[in-house]
């Protein structure tokens, strides 16, 4: 059996990329992403985090998930821009379409980074390394984007080569030689070795390398730190991974969730926000085929106290009105009228959506897809429901109503 040929692909500084590419008087320019838009295209500094930056930026010791504040103390003459999603969900569409021409088994990870497997695509194409050259070489031209690329037998080695030797980074780990590559790397670089595995081995072992945990014994290993999670690191870091790529699938769940420009406390406002949160969970159940059975809010207050409430519906649904009728209820029951600093809805356990026609399918269902079907010809700034500009969708990864913190 041959060796499979599997590309992890990883854009630089995406984000930031995105506006430089956009604002071409940032280029070359310290860029920090971060913060909603304050209603003239610049950011709102007073509650933003980092959410991106630019190579530039991060001489100067700026990282994701800082506060804005902080990222200037550290670097005051970087330029701040208000996170744009829908303009990197367009730019990572088409640099996935580039991929799609060589492939059709992609596993996306986030909107800048997804697993290839080319080992189908090899008598069309040539070899895995050289259809990565080519999407590097077409992302570059046709989309602008810099991005870092690993290519390997398996989705492990692929991942750590392409972190490797980021940004614009590209290697080339050949079948037989897996071991060998992972082994002086550090522990941590192996993906999902946390911190507390890392120290546990430290301490327990002695270990500090990638080399030293494939020569332990997988018992001793096992008793230290668990079966499953023991012997999937001791194979990983021998190079041993036979996951798959997996097409996605239907989600667990979708949620949207946004932190407000200032604290809201007034009934009618947030009510129009739970309206816009659940037309958006909505549109993407439908746009996935799928209806759900259970809806949840979640309202962090102002001291960052946060609550969820759930409720299961009598009927799965994709209509907003549903999500949006069950969220006001969960929130009227739970709020307790103090001022709220982020609000969220999200909906769970989906099904594949009946194939109902147009006659069966409920009339706010049908509503819903004649906007989603208006939305999708005239963009969705020309049909919305009174959004406010300050409502973003900061849960761009959202696939998941994040737990209380
Ligand atoms: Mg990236």
């Amino acid at each position: 059996m041959s060796a499979r040929g599997i590309i992890h692909i990883d854009l630089d500084a995406f984000y930031a990329s995105v506006e430089q590419l956009r604002h071409p008087e940032l280029r070359n320019r310290p860029v920090i992403v971060g913060g909603a838009d304050a209603g003239d295209g610049k950011a709102h500094l007073a509650r933003g985090v980092v959410s991106a930056a630019s190579y530039e930026v991060r001489e100067y010791g700026v990282r994701s998930a800082m506060p804005l504040r902080t990222a200037l103390r550290l670097c005051p003459h970087a330029v701040v821009v208000p996170v744009d999603f829908a303009a990197y969900r367009a730019a990572s569409s088409s640099v996935f379409a580039i991929a799609r021409e060589y492939t059709p088994l992609i596993e996306p990870l986030s909107l800048d980074e997804a697993y290839l497997d080319v080992t189908g695509s090899v008598l069309r194409f040539g070899l895995a390394a050289h259809i990565a050259a080519e999407m590097r070489d077409r992302i570059l031209a046709e989309c602008g984007l810099h991005a870092s690329f690993g290519v390997a037998s398996c989705k492990t080695v692929a991942k750590v080569a392409s972190e490797l030797r980021k940004p614009r980074g590209f290697v080339v780990v050949e079948p037989g030689d897996e071991a060998a590559f992972l082994a002086p790397l550090p522990l941590r670089a192996l993906p999902g070795l946390g911190p507390a595995t890392e120290e546990g081995l430290r301490s327990g072992f002695g270990i500090t390398t990638l080399g030293q945990l494939a020569g332990l014994q997988l018992e001793a290993l096992q008793r230290r730190v668990g079966q499953v999670h023991g012997r999937s690191v001791w194979e990983r870091a021998r190079g041993i991974d036979s996951s798959p790529v997996v097409l996605p699938g239907r989600p667990r769940s979708i949620s949207r969730e946004e932190t407000f420009f200032s604290d809201v406390d007034w009934r009618p406002a947030l009510h129009e926000r739970l309206g816009t949160l659940s037309a958006d969970v909505g549109a993407r159940l439908r746009k996935g085929g799928w209806t759900a059975r259970t809806v949840t809010i979640k309202v962090r207050y102002a001291d960052f106290t946060t609550i969820s409430r759930q409720v299961s519906l009598p009927d799965p649904t994709a209509a907003d009105s549903d999500i949006r009728d069950a969220g006001l209820g969960l929130f009227e029951a739970a709020w307790s009228g103090a001022k709220i600093r982020l609000l969220g809805v999200g909906v769970s356990s989906l099904e594949e959506a009946a194939q109902l026609d147009l006659f069966t399918r409920p009339n706010a269902e049908r509503l819903d897809r004649t906007m989603d079907a208006l939305r999708a010809r005239f963009g969705s700034a020309a049909i919305r429901r009174g959004a406010g500009r300050d409502l973003r969708d900061l849960d761009w990864r959202g696939d998941d109503l994040r737990s209380p913190s």
